[in-house]
């Protein structure tokens, strides 16, 4: 515990858990079981880099298998430790039964700053850790499949893919192992940008939603909202990029490690994720005001605050001092179970982290399917179903011609009906029906029960409801 009392993430989630249960009514003894932990394994393994052995400690934590593989993250990062681990791979059960990806919950992390290690000395690491890892059936394409987390992305993954491919040479589907890897590498169109996207899928179906809004105090379309993004990696960059280019949204602030920029304007995040990419952090960028103290800036008025970082980040010290009406929990764990209780006291409305980030395991889910199909989405019916639209604007011609031409289909129109849908766009009306279907679930909870005042304990009740009904159906 901290100076405020703060929760531990895992007691925080085990917290907002137990608010979720008390308004349910489980079997005995079924909801210890869903809360606990099944198993977590920890390994401390050497590499000789540098002319030295370097010890590293890394762990996969199970949390249920009620549904078998289980699914999550590998996270590369120095501060990884057991309860973190846990705490992520519990949300990520909850996760998964909310949006329907059958799978059970994981998470995996190693004790790592990637950025000081240069790309082959971190090959090597990821290798040996993922040979672990595939001894102890801890990567397996019907066991435990991981996926990109903080610190790791496509490259990574294609490594576990591989090495789990050369010490098991017969498995024709070892490259459903992993998900979150390259597209030459058995990837799926749409996975990198799947978790940024779904945050924006989240956030246009809760704008939908008129008497959500109403709750919020916002008013209006995402169209000219005020966002603040914390953390301009994989989710943050595409979650900010998707609303500032497609829905009308102005990012009037991000928050990087070094700081954060302030623009009331607006900013480029195209142009500031470059100047990270050249220059390491924000710091030193030409087009905005920089502030040092970064974090200041969560509390800054704003419409829409999208923390995309990690987690902790608003607690009971700074709860009181977030201005912003909408959160959006893009991040996993960003609000304590403290924070909650005092932003919910507040008004505020908290898309919770266990919705709002699925886009990512919702696509993998996809890139699992692929990969034990054999098959890319769309290969067998695209040109089929262009056909058929041709028949119909040739026929829809030849009556206009019959009719003496009086009217015509646009050339916009026609390009658009004729084309059928590639894999990206499959894979992103996928997320989106995901996306829209999960929100109406809570939704649901949310607006017609009265001892529910908020989404997150809707989004547990809806995603508990489901794992008892694992169990229940299991004999348990
Ligand atoms: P990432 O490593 O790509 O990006 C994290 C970003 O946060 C980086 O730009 C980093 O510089 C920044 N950052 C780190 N510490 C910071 C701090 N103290 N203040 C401000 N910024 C800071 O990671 P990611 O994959 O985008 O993951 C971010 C969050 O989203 C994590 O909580 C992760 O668990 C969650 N998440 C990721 C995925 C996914 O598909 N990648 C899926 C679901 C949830």
């Amino acid at each position: 515990m901290s100076a405020y009392s703060e929760p531990s993430f895992r007691e925080s989630v085990d917290l907002m858990f137990n608010r979720a249960v008390s308004l349910m009514d489980l079997a005995p003894g079924l909801e210890e079981k869903i809360r606990v932990c099944n198993a977590t394994y920890t390994v401390r393994f050497g590499v000789r880099l540098r002319g030295q052995i370097h010890t590293f400690t890394g762990y996969r934590s199970v949390h249920s298998e009620h549904m078998e593989p289980v699914k999550g993250g590998i996270r590369y990062s120095p501060e990884v430790n057991q309860n973190e681990v846990e705490a992520l791979a519990a949300l990520m059960t909850y996760k998964c039964a909310l949006v329907e990806a059958p799978f059970g919950g994981s998470k995996g992390g190693l004790c790592i700053d990637p950025r000081a290690w240069d790309e082959h000395e971190l090959e090597l690491i990821t290798r040996r850790f993922a040979y672990e890892l595939i001894k102890r059936d801890l990567i397996n394409p019907s066991q435990n499949v991981p996926a990109p987390d903080m610190g790791t992305g496509e490259r990574e993954m294609a490594w576990i893919a591989d090495q789990y491919a050369r010490m098991n040479t017969t498995d024709i589907n070892s490259r459903a192992c992993v998900t979150g890897k390259p597209l030459n590498a058995g990837g799926i169109a749409g996975r990198v940008e799947a978790t940024g996207r779904g945050v924006q899928y989240a956030l246009q179906e809760f704008f939908r939603d008129a008497d959500g809004v109403k709750k919020s105090g916002l008013k209006g379309t995402l169209d000219g909202k005020r966002v603040i993004v914390q953390g301009l990696g994989n989710v943050g960059y595409h979650a900010a990029k998707f609303l500032s280019e497609e829905d009308g949204c102005k990012i009037i602030g991000i928050i990087e490690r070094d700081g954060a920029l302030v623009d009331e304007s607006g900013l480029d995040v195209e142009a500031v994720k470059a100047w990270i990419a050249e220059n390491g952090g924000v710091a030193g960028y030409p087009d905005a005001e920089h502030t040092i103290s970064g974090n200041a800036v969560l509390e800054n008025e704003c419409d829409i605050l999208i923390p995309a970082a990690l987690e902790g980040v608003i607690h009971m010290g700074n709860a009181a001092d977030i201005q912003a009406p909408l959160i959006i929990e893009a991040a996993n764990g960003p609000v304590t179970a403290g924070a909650d209780e005092i932003l919910r006291k507040k008004g505020a409305v908290i898309i919770p982290d266990m919705y709002a980030n699925a886009g990512g395991v919702t696509v993998s889910y996809f890139e699992w399917v692929k990969n034990l199909s054999h098959i890319r989405f769309g290969r067998m019916q695209r040109r089929q179903e262009e056909a058929r639209h041709q028949l119909v604007v040739d026929e829809l011609e030849n009556l206009s011609q019959a009719v003496g031409n009086t009217w015509t289909l646009s050339p916009d129109f026609k390009q658009r009906y004729l084309r059928g849908a590639d894999e990206l766009e499959l894979v992103r009306s996928g997320l989106d029906d995901t996306m829209r279907t999960a929100y109406q679930s809570m939704k649901e909870v949310w607006h017609s029960r009265n001892d529910v005042s908020d989404l997150r304990t809707a989004a547990y009740l809806v995603s508990i409801g489901k794992v008892a009904a694992s169990y229940r159906a299991k004999g348990l």
